[in-house]
Formats: C-alpha cells, structure tokens, sequence
C-alpha cells in the first residue's frame, strides 16, 4: 500500500492552528531547517517512499491485520475490533517512525542516530533501524531506567547500539533528554537526533505523524473490506500521541467516523504528579521546542508526572492533537492504572491477546464506551503487545488475578 504525505496542516511553519512551531535556539533552528527541507524533498521522492514500503512489508510484517474481537464484542454487546500493531517486528508501533527517521539520516549523509529512552520501547526500535540502515546508534538513558528495564538494555546492545547512562537529577527519562540534547548540540552534522513521538520542534510532529499514517491507511481499506462500512469510533492510547496520530490521520475528513484519545489518569487525577493527562489536565504552553498542551509546576517547568503505562508518562502532547482538541474533532478522555490492567487481563483470558499496558488503556475506554451504551463498532489501536510488561504485573497484581508469581 503506497503511502501519501499530503495533509492540510501544519502549515509551513509547522503550527496547527496555534501549536506547534519552533521554539529553539537560533543556532539549533538552522540545524533543524536543513532537517525541514530535506524532509520535504524526500517525502515526495518515489525511490524513497518505495523503500519505506517495501520495509514496511518486508521487515516489519506490514499490512498488520484488523481482528474482530468476538468474545469481548460478546460480552460487550458491542463489535470490537483490533488494528494489530502489536505483531509488527519489536513489537509496536514505534518501528514505523523509526524506519523513516534512519532512512532520512541515511539520506542527509549522516552517520549515526540519536534518541532519549524510558523504558527502552523507542531505544530498541531505534537500534534495530539503525541496524538495518547501517548507522550507529546511541541512545540516552536514565541510570535507574537502565536498571529498571535491563532485557531492553540488552537488546540495544546485541543490536550494536551504544547505550549511554544519564547520571545526574533523577536519573530517568527527563535527565535522558537533556544528556542526548546535550550531545545532539555538541555534534548536530554527523548525528540525527530521532524523536520518538509526534513531539518537538516542528517538522518532527508532521514527519512522524506522516511514519505514522501507514496505520490508518491500511486500517480503512481493511475495515471497509471487513464490512463494507466505516468504522463508528476509533479509540487510541496518547503518551505523546504517535499512534493516535497514525491511525486517526486517515479518517479526519470522515464526519461519521467518532475518535477518541485516551490519556493516562494514573494513581489519582486530582493530584499533580500523579497522572499524565495533559489535555485533560493540562494548558496550553511552550517546551521542548513547541506550543501545545502541557503540564508544568509553579515554577513553569514540566510537571513530574506518572503513570503505570511508562510509554505514556509524558508531560506535554503532539501539537496536532491539542489542535484536534480545541477544534472538538477528536474527544479525549482517560482511564486510571486500575483500569488498565483490569483490561490487560480481560484481553488476555477473553481473545489470547497479552497487551502492552499502554494499549491496554485505549481497550479500558473501548469497553467503557460499550458499557455506556456505545452500539457502533469499534475500532482500537492495539499499539504495542504486552511482551516487556509481563514481570512487573505479575509481581504487583499476579495473586489479585489468580496467577502464581514465578
Ligand atoms: C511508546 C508507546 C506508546 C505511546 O506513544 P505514542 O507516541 O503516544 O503512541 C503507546 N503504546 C506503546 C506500545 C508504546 O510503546
């Protein structure tokens, strides 16, 4: 399936609406232009977008099916069904980004990728485009998250990627950014710096939206084949808001079609520190490099925040998405910890299907929706499969759900 670029926003400054832009020192923004305007070139290139697709099928495993939920569908009353990104090769959504992003460095000449990891999910898929592509990789990572999340850690370096500490502050995901900030400044001509999300300076939101849309491409052809119609409401976890972004992209011109981004409400949502519900939650404001909705404290400086899903614990939100908000097109709601893992073990036991807990949230406010009544069908971004999440639930809520800890 061939991919095409072409959207009504941003415009070419990179804002939707009033979010986005670019809010960088002057000399990081000429760095960052040359990023623009080689984007621009690519992405209308047939040898380039011929690449991505074959990769896309041949690599990561692409078209990732739809399932129909049947069981859940059953007990909800409500037809339920499943984009499968989980299956993609590593395991989620974020090889999609990060095959675009090494074949763009790949093209500028540069010779090796940088990124920031939490939990290690975009660090792998990183290295293992890098892999591919033939670059270095070096990732950035938190002393305690390099503790934390140590298959991870391993698995970047049996892929040839350096895994870089970042020892001071709090040692996580926060100081992680500034070290490969940091070093990206130190040497921006021989390095990409490869974000993550749809977040940051512009062109980054539109580059990796644009990674991204090969979801909802694929998954409105499947979806109207499967049953001759369009699905009545999409459903997708937000942490930054990639594959939200994916797989609504495709469906924004269709009025009939209801999308839904769900945001971490964590341990408590009346308390700051305790969730990551930035639209919820949240106002609008400037950081890393862009105006959206954030979370910040007194001081102006971004909000610690939490949630169990670690891919989702991010204090502000693609531009895109604070645009969908105002705009009303898309309507976001939240779903706490306790909610999402109820659901991580509804869709294990009722469809054989372990979810990332980050995806587990957007099923959470798919079977919420039914249980309030919802009677159109229902189509939910499976982001990631739950594969890296297993030891930790099991160690918290193993005896709770019945299940030995090992
Ligand atoms: C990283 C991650 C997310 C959150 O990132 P978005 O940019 O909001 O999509 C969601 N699900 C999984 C499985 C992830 O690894």
């Amino acid at each position: 399936m061939k991919n095409s670029f072409h959207h009504a926003v941003p415009d070419q400054h990179g804002y939707f609406g009033d979010y986005g832009g670019s809010y960088v020192p002057t000399e990081l923004q000429l760095i960052i232009d040359e990023i623009t305007l080689a984007y621009q070139q690519i992405r209308e290139e047939p040898a380039f977008l011929d690449e991505l697709s074959r990769l896309y099928r041949h690599f990561v495993g692409r078209p990732s099916p739809i399932f129909h939920a049947r069981n859940l569908s059953a007990r909800y009353g409500t037809d339920i069904y499943l984009k499968r990104e989980d299956l993609n090769h590593t395991g989620a959504h974020k090889i999609n980004h990060c095959l675009g992003e090494a074949l763009l460095a790949k093209k500028m000449g540069k010779k090796k990728v940088i990124a920031e990891t939490g939990a290690g999910q975009h660090g792998v898929a990183l290295a293992t485009a890098a892999a591919l592509v033939g670059l270095e990789c070096d990732i950035y990572m938190g002393e305690v998250d390099i503790a934390k999340e140590h298959p991870n850690v391993v698995r970047m370096g049996i892929l040839g990627a350096r895994v870089i500490p970042a020892t001071h502050g709090r040692k996580t995901l926060k100081e992680a950014v500034d070290a490969a900030f940091a070093a990206y400044l130190a040497d921006p001509h021989t390095q990409l710096y490869a974000i993550g999300s749809v977040v940051g300076p512009h062109p980054f939101p539109m580059m990796v939206r644009d990674f991204q849309s090969i979801i909802g491409n694929e998954a409105r052809e499947q979806f109207q084949q499967m049953t001759g119609a369009l699905p009545a409401n999409l459903v997708a976890c937000v942490g930054g808001g990639s594959n939200a972004m994916g797989l609504f992209t495709a469906f924004l011109d269709d009025a009939e079609v209801s999308m839904h981004g769900v945001e971490p409400a964590g341990r408590d949502l009346a308390t700051p520190g305790e969730h990551a519900a930035t639209l919820s939650q949240g106002e609008p404001g400037i950081m890393h490099g862009f105006k959206s909705y954030m979370l910040k404290d007194e001081q102006g400086e971004p909000q610690e925040v939490y949630s169990i899903a670690s891919g989702l614990d991010y204090p502000a939100v693609g531009p895109q998405h604070s645009y969908l908000k105002d705009l009303g097109r898309v309507s976001y709601g939240v779903i706490d910890d306790r909610q999402a893992i109820d659901a991580f073990f509804t869709l294990s036991r009722l469809e054989g299907i372990i979810p990332a807990i980050e995806s587990a949230h957007a099923v959470a406010y798919a079977l919420q929706l039914a249980e309030q009544g919802e009677r159109g069908s229902i189509l939910v971004n499976l982001s990631g499969r739950g594969d890296k999440d297993i030891d930790f639930v099991i160690k918290h809520f193993g005896a709770e759900y019945g299940v030995g800890s090992l």
